[in-house]
């Protein structure tokens, strides 16, 4: 069905064909025809889905022409790029419509967002720190609110936001539509529903499909100790030529990128610790391809929308199960390919029981062929049998080995996996790296 069939306005069919979009995603499909009918909406959908469309276009195309009557959406994000992104997307989208609108988030000066909302805004793209900061204040009333839109609700539990929104939600009039969307549904995020729709509809795009059909997925085994050697081998590889790596914290990925920089590999990083300036600049310099490394910690990458990742590395194996998902949805984006990496030492290969529960498959672990391990051979890791996860040496052919559920698919999916891609073999650089003995922190004397 085009975009034409969903009962939108021409100019809003023709700011999204700018973008290129030809057909609606399955979201935008559903969701499009839901929102414009008033109705409240529940959405589940994973991040890449096309979801920001999926409610910014039925949005403006509510809104109209602009008015001066005080702002009349307001989407609330949990973290200052993911609002940015939204707001940027709006305007993409409303490009031959003239509302206005605004981003209010922390890590910048309060004066440009003042002179906006002073100026007269339709829509409000906030997080809620920045958005409480200034509903203290008498800039900002939300009576005139219509639409609310609770953007990555899950995150926003974890993240511990939830008092917030509900704070926020009860400063907005009783009588508007309010549109929820989250990756997942926990029963938490129910709570919040009740509290905030009122007999919504809803939607759900299953989740597996994207993740399975879009994105390779395997483990390479590794101990702790080896790992930045690992990260630095994979780096010199052809193929790994956008690359976003995941730390757990925001020391160890500013740990990460200290070791790459000492190794000449270009990289830049983005975690909560950094200013917002350093945020932006980071992510342009990645986008833009003029560095092929993003060192991120799972909050701050949150939304990154980056064409042509081709790999994601988890460094270390993500705390939620869900996490991995969100940190895989930056490759494998709308249609095109890409793999997902995660490096997993024997204390870690239980945490990979969870995610392959959630992504409905299991992940082959493949040891890094030409690599040199210590002791000479790759540690054991084996999420479906834990009590032999040890560091004591597997031998290469470990994920083909004895009983439980990877012998089969995890040897299949190997196969599938890297056929083809010359992974180790013939690279003189793959060879050049990692001789018995010469771990990065050796080298630097550290
Ligand atoms: P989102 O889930 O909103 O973060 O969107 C993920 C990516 O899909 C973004 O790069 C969008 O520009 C892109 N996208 C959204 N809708 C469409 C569509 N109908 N056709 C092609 N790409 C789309």
């Amino acid at each position: 069905m085009p975009f034409s069939k969903l009962g939108l306005y021409s100019s809003l069919v023709r700011g999204a064909q700018a973008l290129g979009y030809t057909e609606p995603t399955p979201i935008q499909a559903q969701a499009i025809p839901a929102v414009l009918s008033g109705r409240d909406l529940i959405a589940s959908a994973q991040t890449g889905t096309g979801k920001t469309a999926a409610f910014a276009l039925p949005i403006l195309n509510r809104l109209g022409p602009h008015r001066n009557t005080g702002p009349r959406v307001l989407v609330l994000e949990p973290t200052r790029e993911l609002a940015q992104q939204v707001d940027e997307s709006f305007h993409a989208l409303g490009k031959f419509t003239d509302f206005k609108s605004v981003v209010l988030h922390g890590g910048v000066t309060l004066g440009p967002q003042r002179n906006a909302l002073r100026a007269g805004v339709d829509v409000i793209v906030a997080t809620t720190g920045r958005l409480r900061e200034f509903l203290d204040g008498t800039l900002i009333n939300l009576s005139t609110i219509e639409v609310l839109v609770l953007d990555e609700v899950d995150r926003m539990l974890d993240m511990g936001f939830i008092e917030d929104v509900k704070a926020i939600v009860k400063l907005c009039p009783p009588k508007r539509q309010t549109l929820l969307f989250s990756a997942t549904i926990p029963p938490k995020l129910e709570e919040v529903a009740k509290f905030a729709l009122r007999d919504p509809q809803r939607i759900e795009i299953a989740r597996a499909k994207p993740v399975t059909e879009s994105v390779n997925h395997v483990i390479h085994p590794v101990t702790e100790n080896q790992k930045l050697d690992l990260l630095y081998t994979l780096l010199q590889r052809d193929d790994f030529k956008s690359v976003i790596v995941f730390a757990r914290t925001r020391k160890g990925a500013d740990r990460i990128a200290h070791q790459l920089r000492l190794e000449n590999h270009a990289c830049v990083v983005i975690h909560a610790e950094r200013t917002q300036g350093q945020r932006v600049d980071a992510l342009e310099k990645f986008k833009t391809g003029r560095v092929g490394v993003l060192v991120a910690t799972d909050i701050a990458a949150r939304g990154i929308d980056v064409a042509g990742v081709s790999h994601v590395i988890n460094f270390d194996v993500p705390l939620h199960a869900e996490d991995y998902v969100h940190r895989i949805g930056r490759t494998g984006r709308a249609a095109a390919t890409g793999d997902a990496v995660t490096l997993v030492t024997p204390q870690e290969a239980n945490e990979i029981v969870a995610i392959e529960k959630l992504i409905g498959q299991s992940i082959p672990v493949v040891p890094v062929e030409g690599f040199a391990y210590e002791g000479g051979a790759a540690p054991r890791v084996d999420p479906a049998n834990p009590l032999a996860n040890s560091p004591k040496r597997a031998g290469h052919q470990q994920s083909l080995g004895k009983g439980g559920k990877q012998k089969g698919d995890a040897g299949k999916n190997q196969d599938k996996t890297y056929k083809g891609k010359a992974f180790g073999g013939g690279n003189p650089k793959w060879h050049s790296k990692g001789k018995p003995g010469a771990h990065w922190r050796d080298r630097k004397g550290r």
